[in-house]
């Protein structure tokens, strides 16, 4: 592929300008990432439904002289959730309610019941509320009560990431053969996955996410496959283990 895919620093105030600026260039699109997610879906001239419902973009698109927000963070996450019981019958809890949570909670919206749990309490409330009736909100305080029943767990906290403490849970409420995902990545085996691991979980870590949110934006950008996934994945957490 004739094609190049590079890293540009732009600052929040700059973010548009330079948007603005890779467009007139014929760049084919960019991906966002950290802080600029809900810029990025404010300044396009058209958004997807996925964007629409959580207000923030990861991809923009540059099409005839217009920009088209997308995002494929709940797509990424989607491939954590392959081989699990019929979503119609299952309850998922997500802890935390901050920039990564929301394309999760879209991504678990065919479940029964989906519950958002936070540390500040307000913010899980507007998350869910951005969902409607669907998704229903739980004190921090009772994360692990919470857990009865469940079959999925995500952390989308930065607990258990280097440098912060480790996420304190008890999954002994979760179903047996629940699935546990965390989407930190940095370790890839988080004291909460080790945890998970030995009550005999399924278990999914943060490269699986980061690897698949990259193949719709590949397809955009190239208009053709991108090579496994499932390979690049392989050898990356062969990599950081
Ligand atoms: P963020 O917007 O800063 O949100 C951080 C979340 O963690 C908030 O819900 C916050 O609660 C909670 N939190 C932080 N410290 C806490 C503590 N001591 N006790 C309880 N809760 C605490 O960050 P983000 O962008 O959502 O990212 C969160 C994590 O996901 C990071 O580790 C990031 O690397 C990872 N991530 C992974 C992927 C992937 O593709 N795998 C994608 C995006 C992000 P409050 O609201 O109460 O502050």
């Amino acid at each position: 592929i004739e094609g190049v895919y590079e890293a540009v620093d732009a600052s929040p105030e700059e973010f548009p300008d330079v948007v603005k600026r890779l467009a007139d260039e014929g760049w084919q699109g960019v991906n966002v990432t950290i802080p600029h997610k809900t810029a990025a879906a404010q300044l396009a001239d058209h958004r997807t439904e996925a964007v629409d419902a959580f207000g923030a973009s990861n991809l923009l698109l540059f099409r005839d002289g217009k920009i088209i927000a997308d995002n494929t963070d709940w797509q990424g996450f989607q491939r954590c959730l392959s081989a699990l019981p019929d979503p119609a019958y299952s309850k998922a809890v997500v802890l935390g309610a901050g920039g990564a949570a929301a394309p999760i909670v879209h991504a678990l919206l065919d479940y029964h019941d989906v519950v958002v749990v936070n540390r500040t309490a307000e913010k899980a409330k507007a998350l869910a509320s951005r969902f409607g009736d669907h998704v229903r909100t739980a004190p921090w305080e009772k994360r692990s009560d919470i857990l009865a029943g469940a079959e999925v767990l995500v952390n989308t906290t930065s607990l258990g990431m280097a440098g912060q403490p480790p996420l304190d849970i008890d999954l002994e409420p979760m179903r047996s053969k629940s699935l546990v995902v965390d989407i930190v990545y940095d370790p890839l085996s988080t004291p909460l996955l080790k945890k998970a691991r030995e009550k005999g979980f399924q278990t999914a870590h943060g490269l699986t996410m980061l690897v698949y949110q990259a193949v719709p934006s590949f397809r955009a950008f190239t208009g053709t496959e991108p090579p496994d996934p499932e390979i690049i994945l392989r050898k990356l957490t062969e990599e950081r283990q």
